[in-house]
């Protein structure tokens, strides 16, 4: 028999979906017939509950031809590893189908296990379920209702508080991979894939060299570039590539810096994936608090890495941030994004030369969610002569740290394996390949030993 749960306090602001009758907050997908209608929404728990129940349970998301939804689906066919079954039991547990304390029991648990929060069903459900939001909420209501984050959770979500002595740890890595049995202590202990490779951080942070003060000469172009944790710590390659891309095209680039004596910028990303709201709150706060004052002049902020960037104009609309989250939502841009449309309006003045070699390009979920794969095509194509191929891949399977996870690590590296790297061990040594997300290159790195580059890489290769 249900039982009555207690009212919820969400973490995120679920109000959104409020106004939507039992939908979903995603009026471009349309509305719905009378054969697709939403199941009602659970009452109480708010719009928290109604984005649960926008899920239609026609089961689109067992589509498996094109696109991303629903890599776990994908490699398991099984129902109970789909959006559809992931809502359907999200809205049973609102219900009271699982007790007054679903959270905290296996139900909840077990659907959300293999959900890599790739956004495939917000772009592609028809009902624009947004699983990947929900799982959020449903981790942070978990951790909440066992009293606290597991210690796996908590490394995995403070990684940019520690990003900056990854560097001293290298050679622990390098020892790691030589004796398996570290890597075995450390899966029993940790639960880190003892398969998996860890991140090298890089010798020399790019913020740590990158240009403080800016010369801003008249009728200047101006623009942000936003060093997320990764490219600053791991690969600082790129976000040096990006700076030469945008310099050689004529733009006088702001580097986005933390106010003085402050650790650097993060978007919070890595905390809100493993369900550490008010952490993830406080990062975004402090990148508001750098970025609205160029926001608020016009300035495009420019990222490189599809999950940090593309959160500014996704979850942040849902963290209470306030109003400032629009100025900035606006002025958010991935860096193929940015020049795709200052080609499109014949501003681009990139100086290109011929590359005859072949590319192959997967995109990260997230940069497919949002449809920004068609800039990637447009920007590849400056290239004189450069052949272009897009893989037809759904998520790499590393999903942030869902592949290092020791019971996660054979199904991410299946849904590797359902495109991907195969595509990537079958090209020519020669062909360059491009991921612009640093999961999806650990992966292609772990599962076919080739190094990918992001579209920063290759513009500066190009670069007369
Ligand atoms: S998640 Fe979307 S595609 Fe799947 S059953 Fe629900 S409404 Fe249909
Ligand atoms: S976010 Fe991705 S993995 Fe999770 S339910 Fe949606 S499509 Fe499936």
């Amino acid at each position: 028999m249900a039982e009555k749960i207690p009212p919820l306090k969400t973490g995120l602001d679920w109000s959104g979906y409020e106004s939507h009758g039992s939908f979903g907050g995603f009026d471009s997908f349309g509305s719905f017939g009378e054969s697709e209608a939403a199941a009602p929404a659970p009452s109480g728990s708010g719009g928290f509950a109604k984005a649960a129940a926008v899920c239609a349970g026609k089961r689109h998301c067992h589509n498996t031809d094109k696109g991303v939804m629903c890599p776990s689906y994908r490699v398991t066919r099984d129902d109970i590893h789909s959006t559809h079954h992931r809502a359907s039991t999200l809205k049973a547990a609102l219900d009271g189908e699982y007790g007054a304390h679903p959270f905290a029991g296996p139900e909840l648990a077990a659907a959300m296990d293999l959900c890599v929060s790739c956004k495939g069903c917000k772009s592609e459900c028809p009902h624009g379920v947004d699983m990947a939001q929900l799982r959020i909420e449903t981790l942070a209501q978990r951790w909440k209702a066992r009293g606290g984050v597991p210690l796996r959770e908590r490394m995995f979500a403070y990684t940019p508080r520690f990003a900056m002595h990854l560097k001293q740890l290298n050679w622990m890595n390098s020892v790691r991979q030589r004796i398996p049995l570290i890597a075995k202590s450390m899966e029993r202990w940790l639960g880190i894939a003892a398969k998996r490779s860890l991140p090298k951080a890089a010798a020399r942070d790019f913020l740590a060299s990158a240009p403080q003060a800016v010369h801003v000469p008249e009728n200047a172009r101006e623009v942000v570039l936003l060093v997320d944790t990764f490219s600053n710590h791991l690969d600082p390659q790129i976000a040096q590539a990006a700076l030469e891309v945008l310099q050689a095209a004529g733009y006088t680039v702001h580097i986005a810096q933390p106010a003085a004596g402050e650790r650097p910028l993060c978007c919070g990303r890595t905390f809100l994936s493993n369900g550490l709201i008010d952490e993830a709150r406080a990062e975004a706060t402090r990148l508001l608090d750098a970025l609205t004052p160029f926001a608020e002049r016009g300035f495009p902020v420019i990222g490189l890495e599809p999950s940090c960037l593309l959160m500014l104009r996704d979850e942040y609309h849902a963290m209470g941030l306030g109003e400032r989250v629009a100025t900035l939502a606006k002025s958010a841009v991935l860096l193929e994004e940015f020049l795709a449309r200052e080609h499109a309006a014949k501003r681009l003045e990139l100086a290109l030369k011929p590359m005859a070699k072949k590319l192959l390009v997967h995109g990260h979920c997230h940069q497919k969610a949002f449809g920004a794969m068609e800039a990637m095509r447009k920007v590849l194509a400056l290239v004189p002569e450069l052949q272009l191929e897009f893989i037809e891949s759904s998520c790499c399977g590393m999903a942030g740290s869902f592949g290092m996870e020791a019971e996660h690590y054979e199904v991410s590296m299946q849904m590797g394996e359902l495109a991907l790297l195969p595509q990537v061990r079958a090209a020519n040594a020669d062909t360059l390949l491009i991921a612009n997300g640093t999961s999806c290159r650990h992966q292609i790195r772990d599962g076919a030993a080739r190094e990918a580059q992001h579209l920063a890489q290759v513009l500066r290769l190009a670069l007369v």
